[in-house]
């Protein structure tokens, strides 16, 4: 079996520090999880979501992306185009894998980040569209809260928040916000009249 990134490097069977029989490239240090080695790891490793804030918590350690990462590739097993799926670390990446043979490539670091956050387990769950939105939904929302915290600063921000929540729930919740649209724009409008 060949390296799908470098070809002609021929994969070698390796055991990695926590116990995971690979097929590895000595040259890119990539590695290829057949479905069986994969299915041996999730024996004792559970499946575990990887959900927006495990994905984004502080202190996460730093992920070179190898240079290796935005090659399309072809399965060493079956030939196949490897199915990509973007792994939204703050370092991002995409993980990779055969949907014919169900093997997974991982770029030279993926794995060990993968591992880390637990969830490598569970890797299947990256292909799945409906995750994948869930993560971006989840994603956007975070980006918006710290732009408003940004620009409101925690408290006033925090109210914010709140109060659109309470109005989502209110059956009346769009009569609020319709007075509160208004309010801005007649705001906005005095201060442009001051201007002048
Ligand atoms: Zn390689
Ligand atoms: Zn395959």
């Amino acid at each position: 079996m060949d390296c799908p990134k470098c070809h002609q490097t021929a994969l070698l069977e390796t055991t990695r520090p926590e116990g995971v029989v690979v097929q590895q490239c000595s040259e890119c240090e990539g590695h290829w999880l057949t479905k069986v080695q994969y299915e041996q790891w999730q024996v004792t490793h559970p499946p575990q979501v990887a959900t927006a804030e495990c994905l984004s918590q502080p202190g996460l350690p730093r992920h070179t992306t190898s240079f290796n990462d935005a090659k399309a590739a072809l399965c060493p097993e079956c030939r196949r185009y490897l199915s990509r799926a973007k792994v939204h670390y703050p370092d991002p990446f995409f993980l990779e894998r055969c949907n014919e043979c169900e093997g997974y490539w991982c770029d030279r670091g993926e794995w060990d980040v993968l591992n880390h956050l637990g969830v490598s387990g569970f890797l299947e769950q990256f292909f799945d569209q409906e995750h994948q939105m869930k993560l971006r939904e989840q994603n956007a929302a975070n980006r918006e809260q710290a732009q408003m915290v940004e620009k409101l600063g925690p408290a006033l921000a925090n109210q914010i928040m709140e109060l659109a929540d309470v109005l989502a729930d209110h059956p009346a919740g769009d009569y609020a916000l319709a007075y509160l649209v208004r309010k801005a724009a007649q705001t906005s409008e005095m201060r442009e009249f001051r201007v002048q």
